[in-house]
């Protein structure tokens, strides 16, 4: 990724950023895809026998419904149960896992909901290389990025739509808007995404703010609409043998981009601290390190995704906004957690 764009609803140019993550930052550069390529490259490391250690075992088909937290133990919708000397909770939003570890009654309890779907779909890039007003999104092999077209200060919408390179040949766009028609589907269908939304419905949508150019990218290919949710990040994280990482354990809105980047931060986190670890050491104290390594991080991503959607509460309103160019400096300088501990250790020194 090299550009931010930001332009207004049509599209005028506000700001152009030139987006450099590891020369700025020093961090890892910032790379868009889309999340099912992402999903293949992680799977491929989990499972391949040319990485270090040995190749996960994916057991498909078992969906988890009941945990045992103290015990280490999962039961599957089929009767099978697979128990561990440590189960990790990465099952999402909806983590069947954190109401194990947290004594909900019902998964859904922590969802907060804020009247906000995400239209997606997806643009081939012959589409913007014919069109002069978005030429600029039409080399991604020298200029790759994410444009965000805003509606006016003054708008109260929350209306913004959002394109981005997924791909040399593929761009994908997003439309907020409030989920108000659709809030009964979504409900009677217990589901976070409706698929094959009419093209002419999300073009009416956003046609009376935004150009018809920007517009105009809704009638290409299949729109789903996507509930956003997210949770206020859990004041704990794990209980006996289970820990909880990613969604389940601090949901966010994508407005900032960040929900699988911390993810994945946690996952590296955890594995660091649990190298050479065996059964019989200190697993609560492990968990707690790993807790106290990731929730403020992942609370300060919570914090900024409700300010970038306006989605914050009376009480997080009352705090000072946290602004852009530091966010980008907290989330792109990141180097992993043995290079945060070596900070922390420095600057405890140092005090
Ligand atoms: C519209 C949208 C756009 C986004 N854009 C971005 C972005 O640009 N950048 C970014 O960093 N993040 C983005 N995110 C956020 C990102 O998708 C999530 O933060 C990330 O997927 C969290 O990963 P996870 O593994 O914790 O949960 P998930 O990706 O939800 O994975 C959970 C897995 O657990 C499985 N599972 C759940 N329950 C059970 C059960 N009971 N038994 C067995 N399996 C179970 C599910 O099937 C699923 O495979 C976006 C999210 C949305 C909704």
């Amino acid at each position: 990724m090299t550009h931010l764009w930001l332009r207004n609803y049509n599209n005028d140019e506000i700001r152009t950023i030139h987006f450099d993550t590891r020369k700025e930052f020093g961090g890892a550069p910032s790379i868009l895809t889309r999340r099912a390529n992402l999903q293949s490259e992680l799977l491929r490391f989990a499972t391949s026998p040319d990485f270090p250690g040995a190749p996960a075992e994916i057991i498909r088909g078992a969906q988890v419904t009941r945990v045992d937290a103290l015990v280490g133990k999962v039961w599957a919708e089929d009767g099978r149960s697979f128990e561990g000397d440590l189960i990790v909770g990465a099952d999402g939003i909806n983590s069947t896992t954190r109401a194990a570890v947290l004594d909900d009654e019902v998964p859904s309890n922590r969802i907060k909901l804020h009247d906000l779907l995400c239209f997606i779909t997806r643009v081939p890039i012959e589409t913007v290389q014919t069109d002069k007003t978005l030429k600029y999104l039409a080399t991604p092999s020298s200029q790759a990025g994410l444009v965000t077209f805003y509606l006016p200060e003054q708008s109260k919408s929350r209306k913004r739509v959002l394109i981005y390179h997924t791909s040399p040949h593929e761009l994908q766009v997003l439309g907020y808007t409030s989920e108000e028609e659709f809030v009964e589907k979504f409900d009677s269908m217990k589901t976070a995404i409706i698929k094959d939304i009419p093209a002419e419905r999300v073009v009416n949508e956003f046609a009376t703010e935004f150009s018809e150019h920007i517009v105009g990218l809704f009638k290409h290919s299949q729109i789903d609409a996507w509930r956003l949710r997210d949770i206020d990040t859990c004041e704990t994280w794990y209980r006996g043998k289970c820990v909880l990482i990613g969604d389940a354990a601090h949901a966010v809105t994508p407005h900032a981009g960040q929900g699988c980047n911390i993810t994945i931060e946690d996952a590296e986190a955890l594995a660091y601290l649990l190298k050479g670890a065996r059964p019989s050491d200190d697993l609560a104290g492990v968990l707690e390190k790993f807790t106290s390594l990731r929730r403020e991080r992942a609370q300060f991503v919570l914090r900024r995704s409700r300010e970038m959607g306006n989605l914050q509460s009376e009480e997080e309103k009352k705090l000072e906004p946290i602004s852009p160019e530091k966010f980008s400096m907290i989330m792109h300088s990141y180097q992993g957690v043995e290079h945060a501990l070596k900070l922390m250790e420095s600057s405890s020194n140092a005090a």
